[in-house]
């Protein structure tokens, strides 16, 4: 079977088709700037691109667009759309409902919808995905997989804040985390590698966007991005964690408000804020292997805060058998990982210099001598959505 994963945004439509038989990526794409001037698609298939720049009004002319593109006699990949047997969507927040994936039928629609006040940029943009694909192939079956599902195993004493508790009761006020597709697929990968029951990791997901998770046998007890993506550690243009006091003095004094405010923790703080220079891990590190104090204190704190959410989960969870970086930055940035794990030889991690410069692909990182197993493990969300959507759509 061929499934399409689509992973919509307000103005964005990202799919995938996979062949679920080699699981194999068939064709992917983008679709920028829906509804906005300069409309586009880009697709690649069997190591070729094909551009198109047309208008694209809404999600639903952006979806005819892809389905077209999937099927044309020359950048094609399938003869005809009954070749797609099921659609897998990213759905960003899943709030207290949504446990696991589940195939869309109106109850799973309208509960998005109930989830649209924690997540309320993506939310939306999900739904229109969905009813987009509705509209064009209303006979193939779909699954929403969500971003938050993986982490509403944690317990109450990691997920609640401590704000008067009306505030959760009310508004559902509470840690969320985020990623959960990749830290659920990196847990499944590292667990038949261990083959231990009961095992202790954690996960650093080191992306744009970054998050930890703390898995006790294959279970979610905590993690480091909370209600919204912007909780947990530094990342390109987020803050991570920070006294909340700071929005209300940065409000104050810069005669902004409160949502102006969180959109510069949002969009320019992280690397790019501490740098004043670059939100891309590969500028940043350049610039200070170059000699650049900013870059260079931007990297320490990058990396002592990641390291102190280790030593957090490992003290949370009793114990730690193994570490895993993933995503863009764990799994391409040596010095990075090298950095992040320095000192913490007290706790059983230790790296072999040599496999941690050269890992490619998934590969062992730590030293024999090593108590806690470090490992380089590539992420593949798409796969993960696919093979939800193929297990659910089987049943
Ligand atoms: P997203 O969260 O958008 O999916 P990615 O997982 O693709 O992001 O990660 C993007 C980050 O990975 C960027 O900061 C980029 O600089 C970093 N990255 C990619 N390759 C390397 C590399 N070889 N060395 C260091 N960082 C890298």
């Amino acid at each position: 079977m061929k499934i399409l994963i689509i992973n919509a945004g307000s103005s964005s439509l990202k799919y995938q088709l996979i062949d679920m038989q080699d699981e194999s990526v068939v064709a992917k794409g983008l679709v920028e700037r829906i509804g906005i001037e300069g409309s586009n698609l880009t697709h690649k298939y069997a190591g070729k691109q094909f551009k198109l720049e047309t208008p694209i009004k809404d999600h639903t002319e952006a979806m005819n667009i892809v389905l077209k593109a999937l099927t044309d006699k020359e950048h094609g990949v399938i003869a005809d759309i009954s070749e797609i047997g099921a659609v897998g969507h990213r759905v960003l927040h899943g709030g207290m409902k949504f446990t696991a994936s589940c195939v869309i039928d109106q109850a799973c629609m309208d509960a998005i919808e109930e989830c649209i006040p924690l997540g309320p940029l993506h939310n939306p943009a999900n739904l229109q995905g969905i009813r987009a694909c509705q509209a064009v192939m209303p006979d193939v079956p779909m699954v929403a997989v969500f971003d938050t599902a993986f982490h509403q195993t944690m317990p109450p004493k990691a997920y609640l804040y401590g704000v008067p508790l009306e505030y959760y009761r009310k508004y559902s006020i509470r840690r969320y985390g985020f990623h959960g597709t990749s830290h659920r697929f990196i847990a499944g990968r590292v667990n038949e590698i261990l083959d231990k029951p009961g095992s202790k990791v954690v996960i650093c997901h080191l992306g744009n966007g970054s998050s930890l998770s703390a898995v006790v046998d294959g279970k979610c007890v905590d993690t480091s991005m909370g209600l919204t993506p912007l909780e947990g550690v530094l990342m390109g243009t987020r803050s991570g964690s920070l006294d909340p006091a700071v929005v209300e003095c940065i409000a104050n004094n810069e005669h902004l408000t409160t949502s102006e405010v969180l959109t510069i923790l949002n969009k320019k703080s992280g690397l790019i804020g501490l740098s004043e220079y670059s939100s891309d891990m590969r500028d940043v590190r350049a610039k200070a292997e170059a000699g650049d104090e900013k870059c260079k204190t931007t990297l320490d704190v990058w990396a002592y805060g990641i390291r102190k959410t280790i030593g957090a989960y490992a003290a949370a969870m009793g114990g730690i058998d193994a570490l895993v970086f993933t995503a863009g930055i764990g799994e391409n940035d040596a010095a990075g990982r090298a950095e992040i794990t320095e000192g913490l030889e007290f706790l059983g991690i230790k790296l072999d210099a040599e496999k941690n410069a050269t890992a490619r692909e998934e590969t062992e990182i730590s030293a024999p001598d090593s108590r806690v197993r470090v490992f380089v493990i590539p992420t593949n969300e798409e796969l993960a959505i696919a093979r939800d959507t193929l297990a659910l759509v089987s049943k």
